[in-house]
């Protein structure tokens, strides 16, 4: 059972650059949880202080229970992959991966089996013999996954793993690590910049930006329920659309106003804002672009607020496009049926879902509903 808290931790470089500011975390054992933000979050840093490579200025980071604040980085039962993998060049690769176990003093037939066995979990059984140099991208990073495997850590670490592979080996790759996550059950710690490989691979995901924790959550929970707009605009590719509005009141009904246009919120939005005292004043609406819809097909136009739209770029992907609109001067990013014939120049009606719209505070940027 292998269970990582971090307390109250922060990181201060030279005593003033703060890089890591309080953070608490409870990381459970087997969980697979992602850190993931723009460059200079401070990821790396937390991942190096859970590893014993950065100290640690205040705060309290424990591993299984045990506090670990002065423990050594070899005595911390972790293992760390980066995402420049070094592997020895003079070893094979049955070498590099046996030679932290040969350190240890384990028996030869124990660490022959170790690497055997990682090496099946792999497929890389037929490289052993090899040297780095013979090895392509994909295969090198293999081999570093397999040398912190052959150790049996109770946590693994990876920073950034995948960035120095091509876009194919990285979904490949990606694929295999979920895998490994589930037949090894150990504790996994990723880092990435990327949000999609953040998504499709943790189970949980701590979203940070600036050196403070956003949130922490499921991807499905922060797709669907973003605590702020910075959550909102990082997570989902192509990323919401945003738009200042203004909130109005007509009789009973509440709507969102740019332009001419006016999103008819539903009820329950509707009196949450009247409830918080919204009426009159600036929010920020936030939309995604699959909650964009074709204004002529729209299934419901009394619940949607069919706007109209100038095509600027149509970005065919196949199994869907991407259309760059203009709406009352805004740039919206809306996803379509790949089958609608349209094209830049074009101005077309589209709908906007009012019950799939986010509502931020302008000014703390929080979401209200
Ligand atoms: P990236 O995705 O670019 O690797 P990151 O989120 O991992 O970024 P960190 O490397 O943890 O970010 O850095 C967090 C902050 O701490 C940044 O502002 C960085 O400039 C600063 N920092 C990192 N290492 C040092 C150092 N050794 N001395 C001073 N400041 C540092």
């Amino acid at each position: 059972m292998a269970g990582v808290n971090l307390k109250h931790v922060t990181k201060k470089y030279e005593g003033k650059v703060v890089a890591v500011a309080d953070f608490n975390l409870d990381i459970e054992d087997k969980e697979f949880i992602i850190f993931v933000g723009p460059s200079g979050c401070g990821k790396t840093t937390t991942l190096r202080m859970i590893a014993g490579l950065e100290e640690i200025t205040e705060g309290e980071i424990y591993i299984d229970g045990r506090l670990v604040n002065d423990v050594q980085p070899k005595d911390r039962d972790i293992a760390m992959v980066f995402q420049n993998y070094a592997l020895y060049p003079h070893m094979t690769v049955f070498e590099n991966m046996a030679y932290s176990l040969k350190l240890k003093k384990i028996p030869k037939n124990e660490i022959k089996a170790s690497v055997y066995e990682a090496a099946k979990m792999l497929e890389i059984e037929y490289l052993l013999d090899r040297k780095p140099k013979a090895l392509s991208g994909g295969q090198r990073q293999r081999v570093a996954l397999g040398r912190a495997m052959v150790r049996q850590p109770k946590v693994f670490l990876m920073d950034e793993p995948l960035s120095n592979l091509d876009a194919k080996l990285r979904g490949q790759m990606r694929t295999k690590i979920i895998k490994l996550h589930q037949d090894l059950q150990t504790t996994f710690i990723y880092v990435t910049h990327d949000q999609i490989e953040a998504m499709t691979m943790g189970t949980r995901i701590v979203v940070m930006k600036d050196g403070y924790i956003q949130q922490v959550d499921t991807p499905q929970t922060l797709y669907e329920k973003p605590d702020n707009l910075f959550v909102a605009g990082f997570i989902g590719s192509p990323q919401m659309n945003f738009r200042e509005v203004s909130v109005d009141k007509f009789g009973e009904e509440v709507y969102l106003k740019f332009g001419k246009n006016s999103i008819k919120l539903p009820c329950e939005k509707a009196r949450k804002l009247e409830a918080l005292g919204y009426m009159g004043k600036e929010v920020v609406v936030g939309i995604r672009p699959e909650n964009i819809l074709d204004g002529q097909t729209c299934p419901d136009p009394h619940t949607a607020c069919v706007v109209e739209a100038g095509v600027e770029v149509v970005e065919m992907l196949g199994s869907e496009t991407l259309l760059h609109v203009k709406i009352e001067g805004t740039d919206f990013v809306a996803r379509v049926n790949p089958k609608k014939q349209v094209k830049a120049g074009d101005v077309i009606k589209l709908a906007l879902d009012a019950d799939k719209v986010h509502i931020f505070d302008k000014e703390t940027e929080k979401t209200i509903t």
